[in-house]
């Protein structure tokens, strides 16, 4: 039986209910099982990511809510020195990778019988827990700050899900959830460990795509850390079953503009301090200033061998264009990774014939009003 546990004080908990934290305010992990995931006994058939249906916390496939999320195409990155390929996980439903996390989040919410569920979010999380939750017939109500985008909010309310807009900083949105939550399930992209089940899927695929191999490095975008705990959480998996040989080193991209993750790795602190915006960035889709899962992210650093590094806004415009010159189309957010490649070289931690990955996460769809600033 799965259940809530806490790192920190080992406390344990029913995943029926409202709790989404521990008494003592840390994130909640889920329960090691005996889900065994097996490569033969795997849905080929399905060309979703619930073909690795086995590895995921679903019980009743009838509980399944999917729109058809996953399988993501992995595209050569034309570079002569290098194999650099590219993730395109922006080709999902609504535009983004959340969509592995919305997919088997709302799926368990549906299990367990929760007929409405609120969210904060800016952005992508938001649509895509408001577009689950439409074909699963939960209600929904996602809280965003009043600023959010007119776009991004015509997308969440295009989807049925009522919006509740908070004037003030994103901490007064955050303050408004916290209070729904108490009485309505919080489906939090941040705070529920059924999201990272679903982003770990983008591990299992990257593996499948490459013949059951790991790539040597990963590259993808740090804000909560999403994508990068479940990458971890998904090669972990495929390495203890003897899937994979290796972990490959996962290599963390923040923007300059806010960057806690990126302190605690260059300081060589085990823990990230909060640490707030300094400036405006185009990558406002990785803007964290304090991410709920510090620990452990820097757990999934600490065991890959891992790295950090960030880039300015000059650079994520390189990025954006570099990769728009070859027909790749995707938000600031995801463009982050172009010149961290470049910086991951220059470093020597990638290598002349290593295999490296990179994550893009959000389709430049996402951003029309500040790619209309930099076209
Ligand atoms: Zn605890």
């Amino acid at each position: 039986m799965i259940e809530y546990t806490c790192d920190q004080c080992n406390t344990t908990y029913p995943i029926e209910g409202l709790r989404y934290k521990c008494d003592c305010g840390q994130p909640l992990q889920l329960t090691k099982t005996e889900r065994v995931f097996s490569i033969d006994r795997m849905s080929k058939d399905d060309s979703t990511l619930w073909r690795y249906r086995g590895a995921l916390p679903i019980s009743d496939e009838k509980s399944i809510i999917s729109l058809g999320e996953g399988m993501t195409p992995l595209v050569s990155f034309d570079n002569p020195m290098h194999d650099h390929r590219l993730k395109l996980d922006f080709v999902c439903p609504t535009g983004s990778y959340k969509d592995r996390g919305a997919a088997v989040l709302l799926s368990k919410v549906k299990e367990l019988g929760v007929q409405e569920v609120v969210e904060d979010s800016s952005g992508n999380a938001g649509a895509a827990i408001a577009a689950y939750s439409a074909k699963a017939g939960i209600d929904c109500t996602i809280y965003c700050p009043a600023s959010t985008s007119k776009g991004k909010l015509a997308q969440i309310s295009m989807y049925g899900a009522k919006l509740k807009l908070i004037e003030g900083n994103r901490a007064a949105t955050t303050q408004a959830v916290l209070e729904a939550a108490e009485t309505i399930y919080y489906a939090s992209h941040n705070w529920n460990p059924f999201f990272l089940e679903g982003t770990k899927t983008v591990a299992f695929e990257i593996a499948e795509q490459l013949g059951w191999e790991a790539p040597d490095h990963i590259i993808c975008p740090i804000g909560f850390g999403s994508v990068y705990m479940g990458l971890h959480i998904g090669f972990g998996e495929l390495h203890a079953q003897g899937i994979v040989t290796k972990i490959p080193r996962l290599l963390g991209v923040q923007s300059a503009a806010c960057c806690p993750v990126y302190k605690a790795y260059s300081e060589n602190r085990s823990q990230i301090e909060g640490s707030p915006q300094t400036h405006e960035t185009l990558a406002e889709g990785i803007v964290s200033e304090a991410p709920i899962r510090g620990d452990t992210i820097m757990g999934a650093l600490r065991e890959t061998n891992g790295a950090v590094t960030t880039v300015d806004e000059g650079e994520i415009e390189v990025g954006i264009k570099a990769l728009a010159s070859k027909g790749i189309y995707v938000e600031p957010t995801s463009a982050v990774i172009v010149r961290a490649f470049d910086k991951f070289v220059e470093s020597g931690i990638i290598g002349a014939g290593d295999v490296t990955v990179s994550i893009l996460t959000g389709s430049g769809l996402k951003a029309t009003d500040k790619l209309m600033k930099i076209a």
